[in-house]
């Protein structure tokens, strides 16, 4: 029988690679889509524009995430097997400029569609996409399920707040609800303020002259980066486990942004020395050095591991801003 999944966030990195998944997987997707006055969404196109997809196999339905009732209707409608819980404001440093806003969709927005599941019959099974950044100041490292939430971040406040209502929704009401509790992850899709996307689309522009140079925040932030798709999959696979549970998923690796300048500079041929500088304008109020993840709970469980390695990932999203430039 063909599976239904109704994903949140589907316009973004993680939702358009879990669309493509769910769609090769055979499912019937249906995306919640904000409504704004442009209808430009560009990590779908070549799906929306597929006419073997769009309107038969994948819908795109309007409803921000503090539309009840919209969202109500939609699950009554579609009744989907499984929900993936993926919109969000996605940016922390941004947490800090907007973190009503922040709070009010990304912990009071998981909350109400827990709301709305809890009345379904039956229920879905429901995954959230939880951020490493509720760990925010560890005592220990890698930080793994059982590691006390300590965020700095209003966007990782909000997530701690999320992430424990989907475990009380999952112990309380007996939801099949799971957090993968991600460490960053990137693509060629990755946002255009986020860091590592400025460092990958930087080197392209300026290998191609159009930009002269590149200002950043610490260059020696450090972080567990992985790739976009092999952690969709992960979603994908916690939705498949005989009982829910909590997972990381993480590379249990650091890296800094020099990492990233080293090899996406270098892919280009340039020593990124030459054209970088730092200003504190770019700098986080609260920057987490101690975030490393221990995925061996998800190697257990999904038999889940990164597939891609760290230069991999990088040199794909320099190819892909060569390209885009
Ligand atoms: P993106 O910023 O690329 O995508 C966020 C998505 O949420 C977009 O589709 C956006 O819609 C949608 N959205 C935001 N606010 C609302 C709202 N009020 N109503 C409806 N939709 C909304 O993020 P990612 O794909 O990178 O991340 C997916 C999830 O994973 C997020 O919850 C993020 O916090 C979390 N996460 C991500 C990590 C990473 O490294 N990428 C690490 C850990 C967790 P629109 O296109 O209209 O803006």
């Amino acid at each position: 029988m063909v599976k239904t999944a109704l994903v949140t966030g589907i316009t973004g990195q993680d939702g358009s690679y879990l669309a493509e998944q769910l769609l090769a997987g055979g499912y019937e997707v249906h995306g919640i889509v904000r409504r704004s006055s442009n209808t430009v969404r560009r990590r779908l196109d070549h799906l929306t524009s597929d006419p073997s997809l769009y309107n038969s196999r994948l819908f795109l339905h309007y409803a921000d995430l503090d539309d009840v009732t919209t969202i109500r209707r939609l699950m009554a409608r579609v009744r989907p097997d499984e929900v993936y819980h993926l919109a969000g404001q996605s940016h922390v440093g941004a947490s800090f400029e907007i973190p009503e806003s922040t709070c009010e969709f990304t912990a009071m927005g998981t909350l109400r569609l827990l709301e709305i599941l809890r009345d379904c019959d039956p229920m879905p099974k429901f995954l959230h996409v939880s951020s490493s950044e509720v760990f925010g100041e560890p005592d220990s490292q890698p930080q793994h399920e059982l590691t006390p939430f300590r965020p700095v971040t209003p966007y990782g406040a909000a997530k701690a707040f999320a992430t424990d209502m989907v475990r009380v929704y999952r112990e309380s009401f007996g939801l099949f609800a799971c957090n993968a509790i991600c460490f960053n992850h990137e693509s060629p899709r990755r946002g255009e303020s986020f860091v590592t996307r400025k460092i990958t689309q930087g080197a392209a522009r300026i290998k191609l002259e159009r930009q002269g140079n590149l200002t950043l925040g610490n260059i020696d932030s450090r972080r567990d980066w992985g790739f976009a798709p092999d952690y969709v999959d992960g979603f994908r696979r916690m939705l498949q486990m005989e009982h829910a549970c909590d997972l990381v998923l993480a590379t249990g690796r650091y890296h800094t942004v020099t990492d990233w300048l080293d090899v996406a500079f270098g892919h280009v041929g340039l020593n990124w020395k030459d054209f970088v500088q730092q200003d504190t304008k770019f700098m986080r109020k609260a920057d987490p050095t101690k975030l490393i993840g221990d995925a061996s709970k998800a190697k257990q469980k999904i038999a889940w591991q990164p597939q891609t390695s760290f230069d991999e990932m990088v040199v794909a999203m320099v190819n892909a801003d060569l390209r885009e430039v």
